[in-house]
């Protein structure tokens, strides 16, 4: 497997920074208000626009309606931490095109109507389809849940229909349960148990999670995992993701880059050249006892209290190497430094 093209992705998620004012212990991208905001620049995001929107597609609905899977959206960390880089990216993104166009936030900043209706109209005006509310046990418990209540109620009446919940579940539970203020996560399992995590409501074990949450979920030895498929492939043509540095990071494997988006058309047309990049080599291949090796070699011991999933264990050794060597697809670097401690 010398080489390997990576698929042209027809829906993106863009990130303007990892910092956030949560630290969500289930974050995916380690995203926490200990990271530097690592702005782009308004040229470097205007070059990057122009790049996806040669590429993304809009929701089969139309260019104006959204869904999570088409266009763009703009996420992180949190992008409303610096509204007015954001309403620069929603009128750049508007005049390249770019389809079915949403932001992801978590809601920190609804501290009152007239605020939050000036700002969400503010970035319909300059094209913004709709909006993100993240709705989960972990957003509640440093965010107010008014402040969710607020967006969803105002975003539905300037977005309508293009006002997302994720996760919808959650909402209904919280409103049920007549919820003020936060709710640190252990009260929330004396009240509704890891069941709540069960049925339709989506919970990956990656990213923080893996560190965080390990003691709500059993833990097996590293070989049940070895042969093991990716819970989400690895090389996909939807919902990817390009953050702040320039990283192409594949589905929701945080901290691991395909490379700078500058290079999309070298990657998708004549491919990676997998030799230089072991550890893609491995984890594009299946080959997760060759990523264990390279691992041990690296000093890598395997941790008796076990692995809760495919994704913690390829997280567990990718931080090792990380830190063991300079692996260039291991970006940000910074990301490993950020999974267990904020
Ligand atoms: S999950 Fe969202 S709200 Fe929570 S830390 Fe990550 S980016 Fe912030
Ligand atoms: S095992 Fe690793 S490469 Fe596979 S989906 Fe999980 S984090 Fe990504």
């Amino acid at each position: 497997m010398p080489r390997i093209r990576v698929p042209q992705s027809f829906s993106a998620g863009l990130f303007l920074t990892y910092c956030c004012p949560s630290a969500c212990r289930h974050c995916l991208y380690a995203c926490s208000p200990a990271w530097p905001a690592d702005w782009p620049g308004l040229e470097e995001l205007e070059a990057c626009l122009a790049a996806l929107s040669r590429r993304l597609r809009p929701h089969p609905w139309g260019p104006r309606t959204v869904g999570f899977n088409y266009g763009l959206h703009f996420t992180g960390g949190e992008p409303f931490l610096n509204f007015e880089l954001l309403l620069d990216g929603v009128r750049l993104a508007s005049e390249y095109r770019l389809p079915s166009l949403f932001v992801e936030t978590n809601c920190f900043w609804c501290r009152d109507d007239d605020l939050t209706r000036d700002r969400l109209l503010a970035l319909k005006g300059a094209g913004l389809h709709g909006l993100l509310v993240s709705v989960n046990p972990f957003t509640v418990e440093r965010i107010p849940f008014e402040r969710l209540e607020r967006a969803i109620r105002l975003g539905q009446q300037v977005f309508g229909r293009n006002l997302l919940i994720y996760q919808v579940e959650f909402y209904h539970l919280f409103r049920q349960q007549g919820l003020q203020g936060t709710l640190p996560l252990e009260d929330f399992l004396t009240l509704f148990g890891p069941r709540a995590f069960a049925g339709t409501t989506e919970l990956l074990l990656a990213g923080r999670a893996a560190y965080r949450l390990q003691h709500l979920f059993p833990v097996h030895p590293a070989e049940r995992f070895l042969a093991q498929p990716c819970p989400t492939p690895l090389l996909r043509n939807w919902h990817n993701h390009v953050d702040n540095y320039g990283n192409l990071l594949p589905g929701f494997c945080g901290g691991l880059s395909l490379g700078h988006w500058r290079d999309l058309d070298r990657l998708e047309t004549e491919g990676l050249e997998l030799q230089e990049y072991p550890i893609l080599k491995y984890l594009i291949s299946g080959d997760m006892a060759g990523l264990l090796d390279l691992a041990r070699a690296h000093g890598y011991r395997t941790r008796p209290a076990g692995y809760i999933s495919k994704c913690h264990l390829c997280l567990d050794l990718r931080k090792c190497l990380a830190d063991q060597g300079d692996f260039r697809e291991l970006r940000p670097r910074e990301f490993y430094k950020h999974l267990e401690n904020d």
